[in-house]
């Protein structure tokens, strides 16, 4: 395989170096892109930019000749902007994402990842044009050109952007479509139940529906879980449900080739697999037992 796989995980941003701690991560992985929380993923509490050593991991990124804008910020997963039920609550979501987008593009960034939100009990349509409120606002105050891709969901709970319908929903409501984008999920896609085994049916669906232009990252997981099973635990590659050769075949599909191909797998044993995942996946060869022997 010559092709340049556009290829990386989530990487963490820690004291004393930060961003440029990610960047050293990722390449010590042989990433070709990442994606990274610019905080804990948890919360809401940020860091001042000034903090974070930006200027030095954008000057390694630079030497190491990986392109800024594949890179992805993923905003907070505690957001729910699809429910106005308490107002201060859903204002204060969209004050995060505003701070979210421009904290992006104070990385160089192009891209923030976001999860649709939660119904809790209004259901998904009332849910859909709220979010589509809310990004609105959003965009109309940020000031900058980042995009928000939103993510697939696997329909747990009350998950709202489980299919592609609802996430072409969310867009076509939004006043500011060029601003939104799509990050597909395979552990999420599967559990919801799309049959990735025949991963260009899944694009020509996904551009049927809502255009293949959108798509901005995939997060390239396999699952605990069977298709259908609304679940969302991610397992290693070749060790879930989904299983290494397809996962393979959806990282070397050229039809998204320009796209960032971002491993949220879990640690194993306290470490991190990625620089194996992403070894396997430029080879496109699977390691019997790299797990087992990790
Ligand atoms: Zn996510």
């Amino acid at each position: 395989m010559n092709e340049k796989l556009l290829i990386g995980s989530h990487v963490g941003m820690n004291a004393p170096d930060f961003y440029l701690g990610s960047v050293k991560e990722a390449i010590s992985y042989g990433s070709t892109a990442f994606m990274f929380y610019t905080g804990a993923p948890q919360n809401s509490f940020r860091k001042p930019l000034s903090e974070l050593k930006i200027q030095e991991g954008r000057k390694l990124l630079q030497e190491a000749g990986i392109d800024e804008s594949k890179l992805i910020v993923h905003a907070p997963y505690i957001i729910n902007a699809a429910n106005k039920n308490k107002p201060d609550l859903w204002e204060m979501s969209i004050r995060t994402i505003i701070n979210e987008v421009q904290r992006t593009a104070g990385f160089g960034c192009k891209t923030l990842v976001l999860h649709p939100g939660n119904h809790v009990g209004n259901g998904a349509e009332v849910a859909i044009e709220t979010l589509a409120e809310a990004l609105d606002k959003v965009f109309e105050k940020d000031g900058t050109d980042v995009k928000i891709a939103l993510e697939t969901m696997c329909g747990k709970g009350t998950e709202i952007g489980i299919t592609f319908e609802e996430i072409a929903k969310i867009i076509e409501l939004s006043n500011h479509k060029d601003r939104l984008g799509v990050c597909l999920d395979t552990c999420h896609t599967s559990d919801y139940g799309y049959d990735l085994t025949d991963f260009d049916a899944v694009l020509d669906e996904f551009d049927r529906v809502i255009g293949l232009d959108r798509l901005l990252v995939i997060h390239l997981n396999d699952s605990k879980n069977p298709k259908g099973a609304h679940k969302d635990r991610h397992e290693n590659l070749g060790y879930g449900f989904i299983g290494f050769d397809t996962l393979n075949a959806i990282a070397h599909n050229p039809r998204v080739s320009d796209i960032p191909k971002i491993l949220e797998t879990p640690y194993i044993n306290e470490k991190p697999p990625y620089g194996k995942e992403i070894e396997m996946l430029k080879s496109g060869k699977f390691i019997d037992n790299w797990k087992e022997n990790f």
